[in-house]
């Protein structure tokens, strides 16, 4: 496709599956690292921290620079020593080690995260009282589902922030996909501007429709968590579809 100088690339349901490579993803990764074609890992992931997403990536054949791995838990580190946050953390405990040494400051704000069995009533409850007491919300996803380890659907980050927004009656920062924000500074590390860069993903609304009104060229793959439909009624629609990541890439080719 014309314009399109770079790719942004959603990690699972796209590149893998659980621990398996999806057919074809590996190679097509490869081959933009030959023909030099700038891209980044962008992933809504927030149960795992980033050393143990590179170290997967290693393990199916594919090394990248931390850098070139985009995270909501990147994104809130930056965001948390900017504006001087005093965050209360509901999040996994292994993502903890993306946040050691982090620069804090007086402002209260909960941080929201995949917490998995974390999401307990205690812990939701505690979140919840710091935001009665004055803390802003902060999420690092708010996705509905995703497809876990075994394939099947999963309940997402989504319904818990959801939760915290009804009872407290405040509304969320979203700092993982669909931010426009998270999308920019991705592309901006590529050094293009949004419309050279196409975002492909497996979830149409939060990957493919997102990055169109962040102004970005967005394409869902029918692998993860795709299925029929999910494009319906989506405002805007993806720019386009593809089988899975490897035929995306070649038909996008510069
Ligand atoms: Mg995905």
């Amino acid at each position: 496709m014309s314009g399109v100088k770079g790719f942004l690339i959603d990690l699972g349901g796209v590149v893998y599956q659980g621990d398996a490579a999806l057919p074809g993803s590996i190679d097509a990764i490869n081959s933009l690292r030959q023909r030099s074609i700038p891209f980044r890992f962008l992933t809504n992931t927030t149960s795992r921290p980033k050393a143990s997403i590179l170290k997967k990536l290693a393990g199916l054949g594919i090394d990248v620079e931390p850098d070139e791995v985009f995270t909501p838990a990147a994104a809130a580190r930056t965001h948390i020593a900017e504006q001087k946050l005093s965050p209360h953390f509901l999040v996994a405990p292994q993502l903890m080690e993306d946040f050691q040494n982090l620069e804090t400051g007086t402002n209260p704000a909960v941080i929201v995260a995949d917490a998995r069995d974390g999401f307990s009533y205690e812990n939701l409850n505690l979140a919840f009282r710091q935001l009665e007491a004055g803390a802003e919300l902060i999420a690092l996803a708010n996705n509905r589902k995703f497809a876990d380890d075994d394939d099947l659907i999963c309940l997402d980050v989504g319904a818990f922030v959801a939760a915290l927004e009804y009872a407290s009656g405040k509304k969320a920062l979203v700092l993982g996909k669909p931010s426009p924000d998270f999308f920019h500074s991705a592309a901006r590390s590529l050094g293009l501007e949004p419309d050279q860069t196409a975002m492909i993903g497996d979830d149409a609304e939060f990957d493919a429709s997102a990055a169109v009104k962040a102004g970005l060229r967005g394409f869902v793959v029918h692998t993860g968590k795709w299925h029929a439909g999910a494009c319906k009624g989506l405002d805007p629609q993806p720019t386009g579809e593809f089988a899975d990541l490897s035929r995306a890439i070649d038909a996008l080719l510069p």
